[in-house]
Formats: C-alpha cells, sequence, structure tokens
C-alpha cells in the first residue's frame, strides 16, 4: 500500500503541546480518567498505580526529574503520537513551544477510494507506518529517544481500534527511554493549541471545536476546567462537507471539505433554499443530519448524474448546479454555526463576564468562509477570534506536500 508522508503541523503538534500544559498543572477532576490518571503519574510524587485502560510503562520519569525540566521549559522535549481516526502523526515539540518536526502519513488514498474511514483498514494502515513516522519526527527533530523527557498521546475521542496503535507505540517508547507517558484529550488538544500561536490568549475563553467528528461549543475556565455549552445531536459539520462533496461527484483525495470550498467560489450561495437547522431550539446544540438530508434531495431533484459523472468531466450547466448547490450548503451550514455560537457567546458572556477570545478550532476551521463568518461574531460581541493556521487547525493539507515516500 502507498502511503504518504505529509510534513505538515499535524495533531500529534496539538497533543505534544497540550501535554506540556498539562504536566505543568495537578490533576485535574474534569479530565477523563485515564488522563486524569497519566497527568496524576507525572505530576505525583506518589507512585504510578497502573489504569484499567493504559497501564504506564514499567519504568517512569520520577516526577522530581519532570519538575526540574518543568521549571528548565527549553530544555523539555515532548514527542506526540495522534493516530485516533485516519491519519498517523508524531510531532516533537520544544517546552518553549517550538515546532522541531511534525510528520503526518496520510490515509487519504483510503478515503478516496472508499468513501469514509473503515476502523479495521485504518488500523492495519496506522500499524504499516508508526514506526516510520515517530522515527522521522525524531530525526527531523536530530533527537533520539534518549533525549526526549516524556511522550504525550491522543487517548481519546477517537477510533479505538485506531488509538491502541498510538498508544502501543507511546508506551514502547516511553519503555525503551524511561520516559512518562501523557495521555491527552484529542479535544482538549484542539482548544489548547491555538495557545501555541498566540501567546496573549489566557482563560476564561470560549472555544469552537469543529472537525469530521465533532461540533462543540466549550467554555474554558482553565487548565482541564471545561464546560460543554453545546454539542451535535447528530453528525458534526465536517461529516456534512464531506458527504455533500461526495455526493457533488468532488475530487476527494483533495479532502472533501476544501475541494467544497473551492467549489462553492463559483456557485450563487442563494441559488438553492436550504432550511436553517434547530432555529425553534434555543440551546447551542448542533444538527447537520437534516441538512445532509435535504443536500441529497436537492441533487435528486435537478437530476444531476453526480454518482457517474465526477466534476471534472461534467458539462458547464451541470458543474454550475453542483457549485450552486455547494456555495447553497455551505451557506446554510455556516450560518447555523453562527446562530449557535452567538447564544453561546452570550451564555459564556453571563457565566464568565471576562472573557475576551473565541477560539476556532478543528479542521472545518481551516476554511475561509468560517473564518471571516466567525470573525463577525467575534467582533459583533467585542471578542477577538483566534484560529491556528490551517495547518495546525487539521491535517488534511495535501497542498503543503514537499516530501513523499512511497512504503511499497
Ligand atoms: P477529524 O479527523 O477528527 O475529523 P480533523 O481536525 O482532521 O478532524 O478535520 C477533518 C475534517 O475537516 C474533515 O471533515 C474535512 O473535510 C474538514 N475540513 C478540512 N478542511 C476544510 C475546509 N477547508 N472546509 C471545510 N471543511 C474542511
Ligand atoms: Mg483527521
Amino acid at each position: 500500500m502507498a502511503a504518504t508522508l505529509l510534513p505538515t503541523l499535524s495533531p500529534a503538534v496539538s497533543r505534544a503541546a497540550a501535554a506540556f500544559l498539562l504536566l505543568r498543572r495537578g490533576p485535574a477532576k474534569s479530565l477523563p480518567s485515564t488522563l486524569r490518571h497519566f497527568v496524576a503519574s507525572v505530576s505525583s510524587s506518589s507512585p504510578a498505580t497502573p489504569s484499567p485502560a493504559i497501564r504506564p510503562p514499567s519504568t517512569v520519569a520520577s516526577s522530581s526529574t519532570v519538575a526540574r525540566a518543568t521549571h528548565a521549559r527549553r530544555d523539555l522535549l515532548m514527542l506526540g503520537i495522534e493516530t485516533s481516526c485516519d491519519d498517523t502523526a508524531a510531532a516533537v515539540v520544544r517546552g518553549d513551544g517550538e515546532i522541531l518536526s511534525q510528520v503526518v502519513s496520510s490515509q487519504a488514498d483510503l478515503l478516496a477510494r472508499y468513501g469514509g474511514v473503515a476502523p479495521k483498514m485504518a488500523e492495519e494502515a496506522h500499524a504499516l507506518v508508526i514506526d516510520q513516522v515517530v522515527q522521522k519526527a525524531l530525526d527531523d527533530a536530530k533527537l533520539s529517544g534518549s533525549d526526549l523527557s516524556a511522550v504525550a498521546v491522543t487517548v481519546g475521542p477517537g477510533l479505538s481500534l485506531c488509538l491502541r496503535v498510538g498508544v502501543h507505540k507511546a508506551r514502547q517508547v516511553a519503555k525503551s527511554f524511561g520516559l512518562p507517558i501523557v495521555g491527552v484529550h484529542h479535544m482538549e488538544a484542539h482548544a489548547l493549541v491555538s495557545r501555541l500561536v498566540n501567546k496573549d490568549l489566557d482563560f476564561p475563553f470560549l472555544a469552537l471545536l469543529i472537525s469530521g467528528g465533532h461540533n462543540l461549543l466549550v467554555l474554558a475556565h482553565s487548565l482541564g476546567q471545561y464546560v460543554q455549552l453545546g454539542t451535535t445531536i447528530d453528525d458534526a459539520i465536517g461529516e456534512a462537507y464531506d458527504k455533500t462533496a461526495r455526493w457533488l461527484g468532488l475530487d476527494m483525495r483533495k479532502g472533501g471539505g476544501p475541494a467544497l470550498e473551492e467549489l462553492a467560489l463559483d456557485g450563487d450561495p442563494d441559488a438553492v433554499k436550504f432550511r436553517v437547522p434547530m432555529r425553534q431550539h434555543k440551546d447551542c446544540n448542533f444538527s447537520y443530519a437534516g441538512l445532509k438530508t435535504q443536500v441529497r434531495l436537492a441533487i435528486e431533484s435537478k437530476n444531476l448524474s453526480t454518482d457517474d459523472i465526477p466534476i471534472s468531466s461534467a458539462s458547464e450547466e451541470d458543474r454550475q448546479s453542483r457549485a450552486n448547490i455547494a456555495a447553497s450548503f455551505q451557506r446554510v451550514a455556516v450560518l447555523h454555526l453562527e446562530e449557535r455560537c452567538q447564544r453561546a457567546v452570550e451564555w459564556a458572556l453571563k457565566i464568565e463576564p471576562s472573557i475576551k477570545y473565541f477560539v476556532v478550532s478543528g479542521g472545518v476551521a481551516s476554511n475561509k468562509y468560517v473564518r471571516t463568518r466567525l470573525n463577525q461574531v467575534a467582533e459583533n460581541n467585542r471578542l477577538q477570534l483566534v484560529s491556528p493556521p490551517p495547518s495546525l487547525c487539521t491535517d488534511n493539507v495535501l497542498h503543503r506536500r514537499h516530501d513523499c515516500l512511497d512504503w511499497d
């Protein structure tokens, strides 16, 4: 199987960065138990007790070693590993936030071929490349395992078969070099990575996390202290982008979201009147399943042969119809975000009037239209929008490819 190594600021960077923050605080009650365990294992003086989910390595660096390293932040070197879904990623980040290396082996080929992530196939693809990805991250950083201070790894949420590959590798590295492991919550990492690029970003802040699997509105009080204001009751916005792109016959190798964003530039956003979801629900939750159905019906009603004819072979008229659907979908999908975010800002400011920042992260946050519209929501409420550069939001940055390797 051919896999592609993409040097990019990957989720593994988020994991490593989040892990630094976790190392700098005590165990937090609101963290998942596995994560709490690992935070505890590196920050308390008592010996680590094994967690039933993921046991710590047999050799764990003493807390005083970690504490000393924590003071000398430039000396801290964290390896981050991420295998929660469809990409195998590793990065090395220094304690002062400098990213020394980042490597992603993309499963974009599999995604394009099968139209979604099949957990067993994704697990096998991770297992095939994980050793090389981690080794390349160390080589690019000009380090060996013995230089590291700790290993950070995504422990969830994600596909359990896939998560296990990363955790297994993290334990292997940790055991070989006597390092602590820091388990990192996938969504917490998405929220905290913004602090890597915006050093002024301070708690409390409001965060919107939008990806293929998640749609979360969170009030971040402090490290480990989060209040969920809203979530999706069915699909996430990234899933809706991906399905719409597929149904419109777009080239999925670029990633559904980027392909749809590009096509929408040529369409009329008012051409198709899609209903905005959940207007009757005065809360901060999201729903994208109904919008997906509306898109499917619109494609059928226009008799577009999107299943047989890819957009590259479509007639000019057919292409324009598809562009109109793409633009109309995007307008309503993002309007739904805007409406829920406006309410979330109002709720959040009632709870924490000192909020100054609105963080938007996750793969869909790399969309320019999404950023522009959410920036407007932030400005209307005198908040500052903080969104990591697209390369830190997602791992789908195929246009940045400049170092491809074939594993055949
Ligand atoms: P996950 O892998 O957990 O779904 P990621 O943070 O890797 O999350 O984001 C991937 C999702 O982001 C995919 O659904 C993808 O289509 C979407 N995405 C990436 N870039 C864009 C974009 N420019 N516009 C819309 N969606 C995008
Ligand atoms: Mg992904």
